[in-house]
């Protein structure tokens, strides 16, 4: 089963985007994934086609309107249980987990904002949930979306070659990943730890472990309070 992506949006051209390149694009290819783009602009209002307007009560900026979006998102036609998400700053932060439960759904219809948002009312009447990716402000959903998307497609059946990769890194195990060495043995007077040359793998395990817990520590306390609360459950 191949996970469709439905995105709406003013911007259609930024599709792939580089998920046209290296292991999305290649999955892209040979069907893992599939991309459907709705241009917002073909569900404007008059000449201009506009899709926006100015916000109720006052204030800088311009809203999208709400008739414009639905038509958009109800022209896609996506099955009633396709996840409907917005691309949105106050949206539930994006998180390894989330993006686990979307790849293991059949795709996702992605609304990207633009301007200084979206009329609430269709976001309720869409049932819209609102995603973020962090707390900083894009100019709209279009990069978003597609950071939310390669997080996914990395995930589906027979996108990473080396399924075990994904097991260990960063966040899948509550913890930061440990530091990486390669060859050369020595360089630039600085030397590949000792003990990942030892072949000792049940050492190598444990010092790995160890250095992704001070990672962890000195970097995202916040992970490891998280880590301890879920194990007390
Ligand atoms: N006025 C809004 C920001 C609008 S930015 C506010 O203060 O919350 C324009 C669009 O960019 C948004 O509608 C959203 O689709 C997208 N966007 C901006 N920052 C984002 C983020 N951190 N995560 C996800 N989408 C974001």
């Amino acid at each position: 089963m191949s996970f469709a992506a439905t995105i709406v949006t003013l911007y259609p051209e930024m599709f792939p985007g580089h998920l046209g390149h290296s292991l999305a694009g290649k999955a892209l290819a040979n069907g893992a994934w599939s991309l459907q783009t709705v241009q917002l602009r073909q569900f404007g209002l008059g000449k201009h086609r506009a899709v926006d307007d100015t916000p109720a009560g006052g204030g800088a900026g311009m809203v999208l309107r709400p008739d414009c979006l639905a038509e958009a998102i109800d022209s896609a036609g996506v099955a009633a249980e396709t996840p409907r998400l917005l691309m949105s700053p106050r949206g539930k932060p994006l998180t390894q987990a989330l993006v686990r439960d979307l790849a293991a759904g059949p795709g996702a219809l992605i609304v990207c904002g633009r301007f200084e948002g979206v009329d609430e009312r269709v976001i309720e009447a869409r049932g819209l949930t609102e995603i973020s990716i962090g707390d900083y402000i894009l100019s709209g959903g279009e990069p978003a979306a597609l950071t939310l998307l390669d997080a996914v497609i990395r995930l589906l059946p027979g996108v990473m070659g080396n399924e075990e990769s994904g097991a260990e890194e960063s966040f899948e195990t509550g913890l930061l990943e440990h530091p990486h060495y390669t060859k050369p043995a020595e360089w630039e007077d600085r030397a590949v730890p000792d003990i990942l040359k030892s072949g000792n793998h049940a050492a190598i395990d444990t010092w790995r472990r160890e250095q992704a817990e001070r990672l962890t520590e000195e970097r995202r306390p916040d992970l490891l309070a998280r880590r301890a609360d879920t194990s007390r459950q």
